[in-house]
């Protein structure tokens, strides 16, 4: 297909097809994975588009936890599900001298921020699908996290957002590898495709963010995924609510968990991503169908509906 704005095939400038191409194509060149993959985007249309997209993205995450934290009531579908973001957002906004007494209220926030965004989800609301809707909360937890946190060596007055661009397109490297060798699909390979895949894509961005390089952010994306191995998929009733809206802020802890395991490493280690990846999908296959998003299965069918 030719490119709308240079008249050039759309073939990748880095092309890879597996996590250790990547990282191999990163040894190479000596570039990051956000580097090789804004070159490869570069391709496609004019950089500054890419970067205004990223921005929009990240935008429409901030207004989705803005818009979770100030909705109150009941979530539609029949559970009676209450929303919790608000109450947590009051809760911690009036009372931070609380976070003097125990530093984990930063884990309060973290999951503010990931119910916030399934809530939302659940109620029919404006998300980013990263990289499903079930599974929308752990990215921007995570990115809320680190840039309301933790400081980015990649955040310059020169390039304010380039922190945060670096954060999204490493996790969107980290999804292609999932899409291409395994799958995104609560469907296909139970919620590891989904609250797995979306908890390896924030782990890895996240050690990009904080300044770890391509092997480091290799090794925690293998981290986010290899614990999730096997989770299955049985939503209460068919709704996006019970187990996903708090699996999403457990997922998005997790997350963050791996990559202070890979920050206090060099990146060396037993289990390639690529190897992960392909035990995902295999037991995505080994599953039964009844823990496919059927609600067949699991809490689906444990859990009384009111
Ligand atoms: S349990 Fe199923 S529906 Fe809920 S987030 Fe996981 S994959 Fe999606």
């Amino acid at each position: 297909m030719k490119n709308p704005h240079f008249g050039a095939e759309q073939t990748p400038v880095y092309p890879f097809n597996s996590a250790d191409e990547l990282t191999a194509l990163c040894d190479q060149h000596g570039l990051s994975i956000a580097e090789i993959i804004i070159a490869n985007e570069n391709t496609l249309r004019p950089e500054k588009e890419t970067r205004a997209a990223l921005d929009s993205i990240w935008e429409a995450m901030q207004q989705c936890v803005h818009n979770g934290c100030h909705h109150h009531g009941t979530l539609p579908g029949g559970l009676q599900v209450k929303r919790r973001a608000s109450a947590i957002f009051q809760n911690l906004s009036t009372h931070p001298e609380a976070a003097l007494a125990d530093p984990l209220t930063i884990l309060d926030w973290v999951n503010l921020y990931a119910l916030a965004v399934n809530e939302e989800n659940a109620a029919g609301g404006r998300v980013v699908t990263a990289p499903t809707n079930g599974a929308a909360g752990i990215i921007p937890a995570v990115l809320h996290y680190a840039t309301r946190f933790k400081h980015s060596p990649h955040t310059t007055k020169d390039k304010p957002r380039d922190a945060v661009h670096r954060f999204l397109l490493t996790a969107g490297a980290i999804a292609t590898l999932y899409k291409k060798n395994a799958s995104i699909s609560g469907a296909d390979v139970g919620c590891q495709g989904e609250v797995g895949v979306a908890c390896s894509m924030a782990a890895g961005a996240l050690v990009d963010y904080l300044g770890g390089n391509h092997h480091q952010v290799e090794n925690a994306a293998e981290i986010g995924m290899e614990h999730n191995l096997g989770l299955t998929c049985d939503p209460v009733g068919g709704l996006v609510q019970i187990p996903c809206i708090e699996r999403n802020a457990m997922a998005s802890v997790k997350a963050i968990n791996a990559a202070r395991i890979t920050m206090s490493g060099d990146g060396t280690h037993f289990v390639s991503l690529d190897k992960v990846i392909t035990t995902m999908r295999e037991t995505g296959k080994d599953m039964q169908e009844k823990y496919k998003e059927t609600s067949r299965g699991g809490l689906a069918v444990n859990v009384v509906e009111c």
